[in-house]
């Protein structure tokens, strides 16, 4: 069957006008690998391959040996492939300090009292110590050949603001920044922003309004990643970055993030506008914010959120069951490409239905 669909590509594919150059190119998040067999996961790696993913953003913990396997097959199947690893958001483990984690205005651990919900254990970008920690495990993970490069993922500060679809589902009215979902004011963060900037943001009433504080903590975020960076490109391994959309109209505001200022080989804001109740060709300007913003730095690639159940999708309250449709996901790729997206990534390809591939296929291969 799989040689079927196989030959039925191939010809589909002499058939069009385009050069292989000319496909757009498909990125997507995944997980795994679970229990799966090397044959288990390569039917699968091929069966992506021949839909039009041409690299991966793999979820596979922090164990380099589980990269170099399953590495090799996404290899031997012609796919790319880079370790996608959370950075930030880390549970209880013993090499980390409970001073290590972010401190709301409160005064509130987030890992005894996490924001919104039981995972949201972020460290602070402050501590050497969880400098050293990360980059161990980036760097014991780009040794691995098998690997294109390692992907940071929630490399920010717990979401001050919640994007506006979120807030139906947690309940909360988040018209400006709150205290308890306001990181991070642990003393080490406290006394160096008073070292450098003579504020005391402990007495101050409203830290909201202070300019000031609000890039100390933006720099905090942009000084962890470029050390990173630079000790990744050092093994001569790429590192990319899952970001929030803009930088300047959500990323910088809600997470604390300037991506335009890392030092990434590229980034994939997530363009998932049901997050942000809007349509899908609000995926086209925030791709033009982004590109726009870093100026030919680095290339970009549109993430987008796929509905895993297009029919159903409106009886639906939880917005993480929103998402692209696949008429949409075909008016999100083009307004992606042509707002200057070097390529897509999917999240995730197991959201995707039979008319979503169908879809990107005729969205890839096209102009
Ligand atoms: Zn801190």
């Amino acid at each position: 069957m799989r040689l079927l669909l196989s030959l039925l590509l191939s010809l589909f594919l002499s058939a069009c006008t385009h050069s292989p150059s000319e496909k757009i190119m498909v990125y997507a998040w995944m997980g795994g690998p679970g229990d799966a067999t090397d044959q288990e996961i390569g039917a699968q790696f091929a069966n992506l391959k021949q839909k039009g993913v041409d690299a991966l953003l793999y979820n596979g913990g922090h164990n380099p040996e589980v990269y170099q396997r399953v590495g090799e097959i996404a290899k031997a199947q012609g796919l790319k492939f880079h370790a996608w690893i959370p950075t930030l958001l880390q549970g209880k483990n013993d090499q980390l300090k409970a001073e290590y984690y972010v401190v709301n205005s409160n005064g509130e651990s987030a890992l005894e009292k996490p924001a919104y919900v039981g995972y949201y254990t972020f460290l602070c970008p402050s501590h050497e110590g969880v400098f050293h920690y990360l980059e161990n495990i980036y760097l014991n993970v780009a040794k691995v050949p098998s690997i294109d490069g390692v992907h940071l993922d929630y490399i920010r500060f717990p979401d001050v603001i919640l994007a506006r679809g979120l807030w139906e589902k947690y309940g909360l009215t988040m018209d400006r920044e709150y205290p308890e979902f306001d990181y991070c004011y642990c003393s080490k963060c406290t006394d160096d922003f008073a070292e450098q900037s003579g504020i005391n943001i402990n007495e101050v009433e409203d830290p909201s309004q202070v300019e000031e504080w609000k890039q100390f903590r933006r720099n905090l975020i942009t000084n962890l990643v470029n050390r990173l960076a630079q000790s990744v490109l050092e093994s001569g391994k790429e590192i990319t970055a899952a970001v929030f959309p803009g930088p300047h109209s959500v990323a910088s505001q809600i997470v604390r993030q300037e991506w335009d200022l890392w030092n990434l080989d590229a980034v994939f804001p997530m363009n998932y506008n049901d997050f942000y109740l809007e349509d899908a060709a609000w995926v086209g300007d925030v791709t033009r914010e982004g590109v726009e913003s870093l100026g030919g730095k680095f290339p970009l690639y549109s993430g987008l959120f796929i509905c895993p159940d297009p029919e159903n999708r409106h009886k639906q309250a939880d917005p993480e069951n929103h998402g692209l449709t696949p008429d949409e996901l075909r008016v999100a790729i083009k307004a992606s490409m042509d707002n200057g997206a070097a390529g897509i990534c999917l999240f995730t390809p197991g959201r995707m239905t039979d008319a979503h591939w169908t879809a990107l296929r005729e969205t890839i291969y096209a102009n």
